[in-house]
């Protein structure tokens, strides 16, 4: 007798589950389908369409967590970069700008702080033996490069955010935005 009541309350809870879980996904359909797009939206995509959208070196950084070789072209560009700002090439995302740009010798683009914070994450990365923070837009994902702290750079932050530039995309001053991508399966 002592067994019924267990058994009988475990069976409501597990129809009152499957009932709310069905609303759940009903009320989801219905939000998606009524929602204007959310600006503040993930841009999810598959690796086959981020593999047909982006150059393959592109891929090989953003998508796998590469590193540009120091010191390239895509570096001697960024030297020479004026004013303006740098975008996520996967997404458009703002991420970085010449404000917060600095030489740190190091062969990579390097800045002392995000343009906009919210569009850059950081997270530890133990790989290649190291213990190292690395750097992703916040809307793609995108692998950008990592970042280091306390090194004695004479900055406001003393952080070197220590960018792929093959991920950004520039864009001087009073230039043309690219558009930030919306997620490709809306
Ligand atoms: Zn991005």
């Amino acid at each position: 007798m002592q067994f019924t009541f267990p058994l009988v309350s475990l069976l409501s809870l597990s129809l009152l589950a499957s009932c709310s879980a069905g609303n759940d996904k009903k009320a989801m359909m219905e939000t998606q389908q009524e929602k204007p797009a959310d600006p503040a939206a993930k841009v999810e995509k598959s690796d086959a369409e981020w593999k047909k959208e982006l150059t393959p070196e592109q891929y090989r950084i953003l998508r796998k967590a590469g590193t540009e070789a120091p010191n390239g072209a895509v570096y001697e560009q960024f030297k020479k970069q004026g004013e303006g700002t740098y975008h996520c090439a996967g997404c458009g995302a703002l991420l970085f700008s010449s404000k917060e740009k600095f030489d740190s010798h190091c062969g990579w683009p390097s800045f002392y702080d995000p343009a906009k914070a919210q569009n850059v994450t950081t997270k530890k990365d133990i790989s290649m033996g190291m213990v190292r923070t690395e750097v992703n837009c916040a809307k793609c994902g995108g692998h950008l490069g990592h970042v280091f702290e306390g090194e004695g750079f004479d900055t406001p932050t003393d952080k070197r955010y220590c960018i792929n530039g093959v991920g950004l995309v520039f864009v001087p001053a009073g230039g043309e935005k690219p558009e930030v991508k919306k997620d490709a399966k809306e």
